[in-house]
């Protein structure tokens, strides 16, 4: 192709791909197929990459940037981001609406209601109808530039669909309360302290330096407001802004409009009932004057404009009492404190405990037992204590004290400088134990099926396992007289423990259970020390090597190897006849197309089941892990791919469809 066609076709692709993105993102109605578009973006890749003279900053492959310098800009907002009066009963609304009749001397006035996003706000900045620039509140003066993070965000158009010289759109960035449940039990399970709440968590996300990791968290956005437009008026109601907004590719908020206060409570009782079936969290509504002409009449106090007001939804909240602060030990050994409380329902769940998270969060709440306190669910269904009701305090109790020991196999317990948690020095104290064989049998370690929670409770308990070789010592007979267990379960189990001493040798890594090193470093790791002894001689800086593995996971990984217990306990396996070295893999298999590469595959190929694609690429020298991340170097994928397909694609990673990747594994493959 010249280059002058490859740019009209590139841009024609761009305009396509921006029309079904809106499609997709803003009117929930595509109208072609996952796969169709798809097409379209690979074309768009391909001529890119023969042509890189003709990508353009607003292309849709365009959406992971480079890493901001030190720290994050600042930039002023032309028109102030000001806060909203709060309201937090009816009887407030209708004051508020009362002094606004009177501001505006009429006798009603036409409203919008919406939703209250409980988010970060965001102002973003459109100059040739490309997106120039995004700002976060800050002090609704100031805020700082976070464009790079924003361009991440799959729903949010890098370009309009109309090119207007220049606009501004305000809206909320949001962390799905899903997936920040999922982020708070990965980061406590890596001894990192959780977020307090999902708006946190996207004020952190879009705070950070590295675009690269913005992308791999799952924040989204929602726009309330149009603030201004040059190329065409601005629309004279507040809906019609939004419906503009929409038009032009935006995800915008969904309101009703409201003749009467009468409506709005009615859209905020609708929402009350709903609210925990949204994707976000939500913390009221936000009632507005329609017209921008009585708005403007109706004008601001210093600090927020008398024409909108945030109708507050009660907090989900309830009071009850701490009957004991219980200690919990993980399989890293950190002792984490739970509230047990009387039960109690807060919007349809009973509550009966709730995490502390770590001593320093109890400390700065000084949460004791026998205290009333204050409890509170969040969208994600996680309840916190919010504060000690300090009235009903009863006489005579003490600070809470964090032991100094392990409260299950008494060994002493530190709390190392700089870390948030203390953590049981004994590496073969039960609680750790127990944990420590539920994850070595995991599908994703050794896979070793049957050996659950229940039975693993009693094995410890009677001491038929006490560190974690004497798994390969259990003997059929004894199995079957154990509860729930029987002949059947009992062969059963003997046979797959006895497979899992051939489970691969990076599974054999990730099932020690070192901490950081999950899957897929153990993966990286197994590549770069195919046997244990090789491993077990790595230094530090020889382990900093291995591609990804940083200084604080190579430190880890010494210290864990360094333990006398742990070089037992590898003793123990290696005796026991635990393979400890990977398979040696044909020298012809490894030079396929995927060698070296980390793959990821969804959807289903024609012909191939999931483990065989997955085999295959195993003995091309590829790496395959489950989740898209910024690590990812291919998604292969097939029909009926979703989420992934998104993901990866926000990422800019290589994406590869089931006709390719046949054809590159060759047919017979
Ligand atoms: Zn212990």
């Amino acid at each position: 192709m010249r280059p002058e066609a490859a740019a009209s076709r590139a841009e024609a692709l761009r305009r396509e791909i921006w029309e079904h993105r809106k499609r997709y993102y803003v009117d929930a109605a595509p109208i072609i197929s996952d796969a169709e578009y798809d097409l379209l973006e690979k074309k768009l890749r391909d001529i890119e990459r023969v042509h890189p003279e003709v990508v353009t900053p607003d292309s849709p492959t365009q959406r992971v940037g480079a890493e901001a310098k030190g720290e994050l800009p600042t930039a002023a907002h032309a028109v102030p981001v000001l806060s909203l009066d709060n309201a937090g009963s009816l009887e407030e609304v209708r004051d508020w609406h009362g002094r606004l009749l009177r501001a505006l001397g009429r006798d009603e006035v036409p409203l919008v209601a919406e939703l209250k996003i409980d988010g970060v706000s965001v102002s973003l900045i459109y100059e040739k109808g490309s997106l120039a620039r995004a700002v976060t509140r800050g002090d609704g003066f100031t805020g700082e530039v976070v464009t790079s993070n924003i361009r991440t965000i799959e729903s949010v158009p890098l370009r309009l669909l109309e090119p207007v010289p220049f606009l501004e759109a305000r809206g909320e960035v949001y962390y799905p309360v899903e997936e920040f449940a999922a982020m708070n039990r990965q980061r406590e399970e890596a001894g990192e302290p959780p977020f307090a709440n999902p708006r946190n968590a996207a004020a952190g996300s879009i705070r950070m330096l590295d675009p690269r990791l913005a992308a791999g968290r799952p924040l989204d956005l929602l726009f309330w407001g149009l603030v201004r437009i040059e190329g065409r008026p601005l629309p004279d109601t507040h809906s019609a802004g939004l419906a503009l907004l929409r038009d032009l590719g935006f995800r915008a908020n969904p309101t009703r409009r409201c003749g009467s206060l009468e409506e709005v409570e009615a859209f905020f009782q609708e929402w009350l009932q709903k609210r925990d079936g949204l994707k976000y969290e939500v913390d009221g509504c936000v009632v507005k004057v329609d017209p921008i002409g009585l708005q403007e009449l109706a004008g601001c106090t210093a600090r927020a404009p008398r024409w909108a007001c945030a109708y507050k939804f009660p907090p989900r909240q309830a009071t009850t009492r701490v009957v004991d602060i219980v200690i919990n030990v993980t399989r890293s050994g950190a002792l984490t404190p739970t509230a047990v409380l009387e039960p109690v329902a807060i919007g349809g769940a009973i509550i009966s405990r709730s995490t502390l998270h770590n001593e320093d969060e109890v400390r700065r709440k000084d949460i004791r037992v026998g205290d009333r306190v204050l409890i509170e669910r969040g969208g994600d269904v996680i309840p916190k204590v919010v504060k000690v009701i300090l009235e009903a305090r009863p006489e005579g109790s003490g600070p809470f004290e964090m032991p100094r020991a392990c409260p299950v196999c008494g060994a002493a317990a530190p709390r190392p400088e700089g870390e948030v948690y203390a953590r049981c020095v004994n590496t073969s104290c039960p609680a750790r134990l127990r944990e420590s064989i539920l994850h070595f049998a995991r599908r994703e370690a050794m896979d070793i099926e049957g050996l659950g929670e229940a039975l693993v409770n009693q094995l410890v308990e009677k001491g038929m396992i006490r560190e974690i070789p004497d798994i390969y010592r259990l003997e059929e007979g004894r199995l079957a007289d154990l509860e729930r267990m029987g002949p059947r379960s009992a062969r059963n189990l003997v046979e797959r423990i006895e497979k899992s001493k051939t489970a691969p040798f990076d599974r054999l890594i990730h099932a020690l259970g070192i901490r950081f090193v999950g899957e897929r470093t153990a993966q990286l790791l197994a590549e770069a020390y195919p046997d244990m002894d090789g491993l077990m001689a790595a230094s530090s800086e020889d382990l900093m090597g291995v591609h990804e593995v940083g200084p604080r996971v190579a430190e880890a990984i010494r210290q864990f190897l360094d333990q006398p217990q742990n070089r037992r306990m590898i003793e123990g396996l290696r005796a026991a006849g635990v393979a400890m070295r990977a398979a040696r893999r044909g020298t012809r298999e490894r030079q396929g197309p995927f060698r070296g590469l980390t793959c990821v595959v969804t959807g289903t190929i024609p012909g191939r089941s999931r483990d065989d694609v997955k085999r295959i690429l195993q003995r091309q020298g590829a790496r395959v892990s489950e989740a898209i991340s910024r690590k990812t170097d291919v998604l292969i994928y097939g029909a009926e791919a979703g989420s992934k397909l998104h993901k990866a694609r926000a990422l800019g990673v290589r994406l590869v469809d089931a006709e390719e990747f046949l054809r590159l594994i060759g047919a017979g493959g």
